[in-house]
């Protein structure tokens, strides 16, 4: 069949899925407290890169153009670099490279940078919750961390990578004396600063909504510090984007408590142990791998994920009386 003829995959309210993310294990160095209650470890599989490559070429057979690698951490991964080698040789249906991403915590980017932009990654975003050492120290507790994550930064940028994004996820109480001080960072760094609202998807139970800072919040505090400019944004852009008014320095706000964006998600994830999971509130995974360990064939595979995004929820339900806690916690989604 040529590939005009390939039917993308798009679910049954009419969202295209465009966008899949990877974890490729569920360990992560860091216990940031608002994630990991600090006491679990790993809970699920890794499987072989030759697997989680053969998932990216079926999804990239059935329309998928970007690919986030996550976790856990990922980079704690051997063998990641070679992965995001063999991830740059597939093309999309149009016969474009994949758009190539990784979340990180950039403990261990600084090494990884460069090796992982000549392997054909294209960006990078890394998770930090503050931009001062002892506090920073306080939420991952990881004595001393922070330079190298600021190292990890640096060098992703050095390397070519573009952008670098960091991404904070913000606790009333806790870091939300950090705003204006991202700011100054997303300035002085020119890197893109995106907070994110956070979400119950913690191995704890630390959520409330009241423990929510939410876009309105962080906005009205940023502009205190300095105006801002609202960027233009597409319909099925997740951030809400700004310019400071001088043109230097930009923030996002990911705002999927406050002003969710269900509507447009173009997501499904793969889990480290080859799960499919089509929210990151589902209730329950789809086992794509047990497919594979049955012998399926790659367009086994196909019918499997095609099936699979036909029952993607229309919604999360964050906040709404009933609403259940997912059956998988962030880090062991990959967020
Ligand atoms: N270890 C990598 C990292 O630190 O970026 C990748 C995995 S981590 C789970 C991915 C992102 O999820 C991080 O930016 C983290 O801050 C965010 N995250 C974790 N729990 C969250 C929550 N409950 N709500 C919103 N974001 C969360």
């Amino acid at each position: 069949m040529g590939v005009d003829n390939v039917e993308r995959l798009i679910d049954k309210f009419g969202r295209p899925i465009t966008d899949l993310r990877i974890a490729i294990t569920d360990r992560c160095n860091y216990k940031c407290v608002y994630c990991r209650t600090g006491n679990q470890g790993a809970q699920y599989a890794e499987l072989a890169f030759s697997d989680y490559a053969r998932v990216a070429r079926v999804f990239a057979g059935l329309g998928i153009e970007k690919i986030r690698i996550t976790g856990g951490e990922p980079l704690l991964r051997r063998g990641v670099v070679e992965f995001v080698e063999e991830l740059a040789r597939l093309r999309t249906l149009d016969g474009s490279v994949l758009d190539l991403a990784i979340t990180t915590n950039g403990h261990l980017l600084a090494e990884l940078a460069q090796p992982l932009k000549d392997a054909g990654l294209r960006r990078v975003t890394v998770s930090m919750d503050a931009v001062e050492p002892e506090r920073f120290t306080r939420i991952t507790r990881v004595p001393n961390a922070f330079e190298n994550v600021l190292a990890g930064i640096r060098e992703a940028q050095k390397a070519g990578l573009d952008p670098v994004k960091v991404n904070c996820v913000l606790l009333r109480g806790f870091n939300d004396d950090q705003i204006v001080e991202f700011g100054k960072f997303a300035r002085s760094e020119g890197v893109i600063v995106r907070f994110i609202e956070f979400m119950p998807l913690e191995e704890d139970r630390v959520w409330s909504p009241q423990i929510v800072v939410t876009l309105k919040e962080i906005l009205e505090r940023m502009q205190a510090f300095r105006p801002l400019v609202e960027i233009p944004h597409t319909r099925s852009e997740t951030a809400r984007r700004y310019m400071f008014d001088d043109g230097v320095g930009e923030i996002g706000i990911i705002a999927p408590v406050s002003q969710p964006f269900c509507g447009h998600c173009s997501r499904v994830r793969l889990t480290s142990d080859g799960k499919i999971r089509t929210c990151l509130f589902s209730l329950f995974d789809h086992d794509l791998h047990a497919v594979m360990r049955r012998g399926g064939s790659d367009q086994d595979m196909a019918g499997y994920i095609r099936n699979v995004v036909e029952q993607k929820e229309a919604r999360h339900h964050i906040g709404e009386a009933g609403f259940e806690k997912p059956s998988r916690s962030m880090v062991h989604i990959g967020g």
